[in-house]
Order: C-alpha cells, then structure tokens, then sequence
C-alpha cells in the first residue's frame, strides 16, 4: 500500500485478502500453531523460517495490524504491545542496557517520565532531560559517551509542547544514536516522524488510534533508517551475535529495516512477555479504519473549543498549538499543517475551587483521566489526580491549581461550547 495517500492506509493497510478470503481480518484466537515435525518447528525457533508457534511471541491478527501501522507511518517494520508503557519501556531497553544513557525531552507523558526517571535508573540507566525548546547547543551538551537513544514526543501530554523534530533528529545522528518519537497525540495522520527524521516511532494505541476507549495497546514502527552496524560499538546487541538466540547477529540476517522488531520481539517479547491480545489488535484495527477520519474532526472541535475559551472573561490562559497566541504556533505549522489533536488545556481564573465548581457544572464532558475518545472528556489535576499537591507544589510542577485538561470528542462542537458556557458563566 506503500505508494497511496494516508487515508487510503488506514482503510486498507496491512491485509489484502486473496480469492475467497475473510474480506475483515480474521482474529486468530489461538494460543499456538500446529507442525507437521519437530524440524518444521525448530525452524522457526531458529529465525530460518517465519511462521507463528506461539501468541507470546507473534500472531498472525496482530501482525497484520502491525504491517498497516508501519505502513501508516512509513516504516519497514512494526509490532504491537500491550500498551503504550510497553512500547515505549520496549522500544528504549531494545538499544539501552545498564551503564547506557538516554537524552529525553522533559516534557512527556507522566508514565514515560517514571519509566525513565525511577524505573530504568534502577536498572543503571541514566537520563538527562531537555528542554522541547533547548538550542542545538544546549542539546549537544547533554550527550555523553555512553548515550544510546534520544527521546520525545511529537505533542506531550499532558503539556501539549511540540516537538523540533528534525532539530531532535539532527543532534541525536550528530552523536550516532537515533531518535525515538512517541506519536500517540497527533497519530500518523497529522504527522509522520519518521519524515522528519526520526528513527523509531512509538504510540499508546489506547487513545486516538483505538479511538473508543474500549482496548490499551502500544505499537512501535521502525523506519529501517538507522545504520546499527556503523555504529557497532554502541549497539553490540544487534551487531554482535545473540547467545540467547542461536547466536543471530540481528542486524546482519534482518539488516537495516528489520533488525530493530526483530530483537525486540526474539528477546524483550520472549522475556517480559507483553503482547497484545489479538482481540484487541482487531479492536485496533477497526479504529485505525476510522482515524483519518474522526482525527480531522477531534481537530476542527478542539480549535473551536480553544478560540471559545480564548475569548471567555473567565479564562487565564488556554494551550492549543492552533491558536497563533500559543509558542508552539510557528512550530505546529511546520510539523502539523492539518492540526494537531483535540486536547486542550486551560486554567480557569480562580484556582482549584473555580477548576472545582467548574467540573461539577459540566453535563457533556464527563470527567475522567483519560483522553483521545469519541466522547469528550476533562480533567482538573489539582482536584483528582494531583490532589495530594498544594498549590504552590503543582505551581512549582507547572500545572495550575485551575488547570483543565479537555479531550474534545467527535460530538457536535456547538453542544461542547455551549457546555462549557453553562459552567463557565457559573463562575
Ligand atoms: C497514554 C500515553 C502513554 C501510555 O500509554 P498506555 O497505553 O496507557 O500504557 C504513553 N505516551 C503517551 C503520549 C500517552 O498519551
């Protein structure tokens, strides 16, 4: 499908049946696969054939929904993950091992931040974070010898900046490593990474991508633009041979565009086992058919909301790189020309007990931490999730005591409006 437009990708990708086939595709609800000999089989534990033996490690469901993914994103390989934590911790262990380094945009998804900050550096991993917005130079000196990866997301969230990815891409391929974008926000639909250079591309498919709120997943997408082997000596996992594995040397039997999924499905999938179900990777799927669709108007709803909000007495501020006031404009325009998501953030003037009597005066948006659904939700950090904070600690953390973070669905945008209005007007 490699040569049609995005939209064509999300209805067709991945499957195209031959005469007499499932016009949908099949969900393989099936544990493992069935061989003829024992040499079949070894084959397939040998990487010298490809075939499925066991869900743990491949499934032909999932794999067809990894293959409209790479595509989607133009990549040359894919998989699929039990979630987005998966696919990012997956996607960054897959290079990284105790000792190495990462370069990571401050401004991430609270889960990533964790993963990296807690959770590798038990395992001797190393972060320094960046600014979204550091200079050339300021990025250059966060480098080490022992960095392997650089990290950020196309938009964060919950702090909706947007990513200088090709400036990302520049200074991580200055220093040899390559650049992981997580594009969970925008979906390739709004922006494809890896035609600004990125070189892995990671997604929480539990958002825009699902799209109904009913599966988490995670994908990553390898672009087959990074050459392990010129850099044999940072990547020994995938140059040198894998004593676990019969001794495959990855990124010589898969090469370039291969080598990436590969080790990551032989080695990560095999040992922490965090697959997706194929139930789920055909859930994924039928929201995939729908996305370019439903993301052209989770966009048209979140820039009306923010241009309302904008223009409301009872607004402070509003986030949305739609809007020309927002800092992240000039760079929006350049990376998502056809808009970005439908979240937008807000603070509501008053603090945490106006944020509070404005969630409770809400009938449409229900109130929830989740985000990038069909129906429109919002959240107020200071009175759910950070609520152990005081004020001046979710100052300090840049979230606002009246903060609102709001998911515009594919409802009317009229209707959203007008509810906002009705809370608003109450403060
Ligand atoms: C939600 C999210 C994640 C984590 O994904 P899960 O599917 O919840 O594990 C990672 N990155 C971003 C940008 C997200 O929004």
């Amino acid at each position: 499908m490699s040569d049609y437009k995005i939209n064509t990708k999300c209805v067709q990708g991945g499957y195209t049946p031959a005469n007499g086939e499932p016009r949908q595709i099949p969900i393989v609800q099936s544990t493992t696969f069935r061989y003829e000999t024992s040499e079949a089989m070894g084959r397939l534990f040998d990487l010298e054939d490809s075939g499925y033996f066991y869900t743990r490690l491949q499934n032909p469901t999932n794999d067809m929904v990894a293959a409209k993914l790479a595509d989607m994103e133009g990549g040359t390989a894919a998989m699929l993950t039990s979630s987005g934590q998966a696919a990012n911790f997956f996607a960054l262990f897959n290079i990284c091992e105790c000792g190495s380094h990462i370069v990571a945009s401050s401004s991430i998804y609270g889960g990533t931040f964790n993963l990296i900050s807690v959770t590798m550096a038990k395992m001797g991993i190393d972060v320094t974070f960046v600014s979204p917005t550091a200079t050339e130079e300021e990025l250059d000196a966060a480098f080490r010898d022992n960095t392997r990866a650089m990290f950020g997301e196309t938009i964060a969230n919950p702090a909706l900046t947007v990513l200088d990815i090709e400036l990302f891409a520049k200074v991580a391929h200055k220093h040899g490593v390559p650049l992981i974008v997580d594009n969970t926000f925008p979906t390739p639909v709004n922006c494809r990474p890896i035609e600004w250079g990125a070189d892995i591309v990671t997604h929480s498919t539990t958002k825009y991508m699902d799209g109904h709120g009913v599966a988490v997943g995670g994908a990553i997408i390898d672009s087959g633009n990074f050459d392990w082997m010129a850099h044999a000596d940072k990547y020994p996992g995938l140059c040198t041979p894998d004593d676990s594995y019969h001794g495959i040397t990855y990124a010589e039997k898969f090469g370039q565009g291969g080598a990436f999924i590969t080790k990551a499905t032989a080695q990560l999938m095999r040992d922490f086992g965090s697959i997706q179900s194929p139930q789920h990777a055909f859930y994924l799927n039928m929201g995939l058919e729908s996305l370019h669709v439903r993301m052209q108007r989770h966009v048209e709803n979140g820039q009306a909301v923010a241009e309302f909000l904008e223009a409301h007495p009872a607004v402070e501020s509003v986030s949305y790189s739609g809007l020309p006031s927002d800092p992240y404009y000039e760079v929006a325009q350049k990376y998502l020309p056809n808009g970005g998501c439908g979240v937008v953030s807000f603070v509501v003037k008053g603090g945490r007990p106006a944020a509070e009597k404005f969630m409770k005066e809400l009938k449409l948006a229900a109130i929830e931490t989740h985000v990038a659904d069909a129906r429109t939700c919002c959240l107020n950090p200071a009175t759910s999730t950070h609520r152990q904070m005081t004020d001046e600690q979710l100052e300090e953390a840049g979230i606002p005591a009246g903060l609102v973070r709001m998911s515009c669905g594919l409802e009317d945008k009229e209707d959203l409006i007008a509810d906002l209005k009705q809370a608003l007007d109450v403060l």
